[in-house]
């Protein structure tokens, strides 16, 4: 971790004090639900939830739209928005009344049979992302994972290569990053299966010289990445680097996986659509289903002729692609509700627009303090950084991050009433955020950084 050099450090430490214990009194519940939970590994549902800014995880009561309430009773203005798995809005009620007709009305979430709507969901998907054929999982994750073993499969090619601290979730062969000495595993890489030097390549966001050496060895079946990296702030493209990946990748026979998770905030056909991208495939999860899990790959009709008519494939028994819960009538029930009623072009154009908003009003308050800091914005989204010029990769982004600095500007927004993303400065607009929310939070973080730099 690297600090940022112009914030009285001292200073820094008394403030996040403070606005610790604010927090630990302003949640009572919270604190005394954390302290009865036996049962629990790492006191929490799932690990990562122990990583908070607060010195116990604030506990939900319930959400909706853009808002949600804690056990304590505060309504959250709602920027986080599930880190995108909510960015329809908490239970938008397109979703709610097609989940409540599947659950409750029709019956039968898992059935192992098809319902209609896969196939009006799939359609739609083509529609946006310009992919030709679907398939779906329960997880972003599983989506990326499934592909790479597909692309293995058909391209008879072992490696996969990544960008240097790009996240695609808990995929093996992601957690490479370059280094002064050459890849090596990123740290926190838990009892990985193998030394992830010999399953992948690694090279910087925006480094077309580095991507085009290592697809030069001929044994890269697929090159995963995000079109801009949101997982380390966001980074953009550079001019002529998104061209560069499909040509260099067009030339050395390696597919071009698009991981439009996050970036799918770009608009409704994620990065993909809004800057003409033509990957080999699409994947995604979190939003699409308005909360309810899904992920989903989709292949251009060329690559699901090969994969499909591939013999050798197995794709129908224990191939190592596919659970017994993906495709569920639940899922893709939830999927066609919020793609055609909730994530329309009209609330896409309303929440680029207030992110724009919000990045006027950051960048304002970054030039009144003279602070050394950066914003990116991907339509929906946006974030700063404690750097200036803007991080141009992955590697440059990390080194920018300042854990105390991030508790601090987190809670100070907290115990007034804005919830940000946890271990990112991002905030993402969904259909039912408002100006007033934005105007909220700038203001919040105007005061926040002017008691920090005085
Ligand atoms: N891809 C990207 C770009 C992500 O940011 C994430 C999670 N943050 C994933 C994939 C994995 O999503 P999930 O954890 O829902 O499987």
């Amino acid at each position: 971790m690297t600090t940022s050099t112009t914030v009285d450090r001292a200073r820094l430490l008394a403030l996040l004090e403070r606005e610790r214990s604010t927090f630990i009194d302003h949640n009572p519940r919270s604190r005394e639900a954390q302290a009865h939970t036996g049962h629990l590994l790492g006191g929490v549902p799932m690990t990562w939830m122990a990583k908070m800014a607060g010195p116990f995880p604030l506990y939900l009561d319930r959400a909706r739209g853009a808002r949600v309430v804690d056990l304590d009773g505060h309504e959250l203005i709602d920027f986080c928005l599930g880190d995108t798995g909510a960015m329809a809005g908490h239970s938008p009620s397109a979703t709610v009344a097609a989940v409540q007709r599947r659950y409750a009305e029709l019956g039968g979430a898992t059935t192992m049979m098809p319902t209609q709507d896969a196939e009006v969901v799939a359609a739609e998907l083509s529609a946006r992302f310009g992919m030709s054929k679907w398939s779906f999982s329960l997880t972003a994750t599983d989506a990326n994972r499934w592909m790479l073993r597909l692309a293995r499969s058909v391209t008879g090619r072992a490696r996969v290569l990544v960008n240097s601290y790009s996240y695609h979730g808990s995929v093996d062969e992601s957690f490479i990053v370059t280094g002064p000495d050459g890849p090596r595993a990123r740290s926190g890489n838990v009892g990985p299966a193998y030394d992830v030097t010999q399953t992948s390549r690694v090279v910087e966001y925006n480094d077309l010289d580095a991507l085009e050496r290592e697809l030069a060895h001929g044994d890269v079946a697929a090159v995963l990445m995000e079109p801009a990296l949101t997982n380390m702030g966001i980074v953009l493209p550079e001019p002529g680097y998104l061209e560069g990946v499909r040509e260099l990748t067009r030339r050395h026979g390696t597919l071009l996986i698009n991981d439009e998770t996050h970036t799918i905030s770009a608009g409704v056909g994620g990065c993909t659509r809004a800057w003409g991208l033509e990957p080999d495939v699409v994947t995604l999860g979190k939003a699409i289903a308005g909360g309810i899990p899904i992920g989903a790959y989709g292949v251009s009709e060329e690559l699901a002729d090969r994969i499909w008519g591939d013999p050798d494939t197995d794709l129908v028994d224990t191939g190592g692609v596919g659970g017994t819960l993906a495709g569920n009538a639940l899922s893709l029930a939830a999927a066609r509700a919020t793609l055609e009623q909730v994530l329309t072009e009209d609330a896409y154009e309303r929440m680029i627009t207030l992110a724009t908003t919000y990045t006027a009003e950051v960048t304002g308050i970054i030039d009144q303090f003279g602070l050394p800091w950066s914003i990116a914005q991907l339509g929906a989204r946006s974030e700063y950084r404690f750097v200036d010029p803007a991080p141009r990769n992955g590697t440059e982004s990390y080194e920018a991050t300042d854990t105390e600095l991030e508790d601090y500007l987190h809670l100070f927004l907290l115990n007034r009433g804005v919830y940000l993303t946890p271990f990112h400065n991002m905030a993402l607009m969904s259909p039912e955020t408002t100006a007033g929310d934005v105007a909220m939070h700038v203001r919040l973080l105007r005061e926040g950084v002017a008691e920090l730099v005085g």
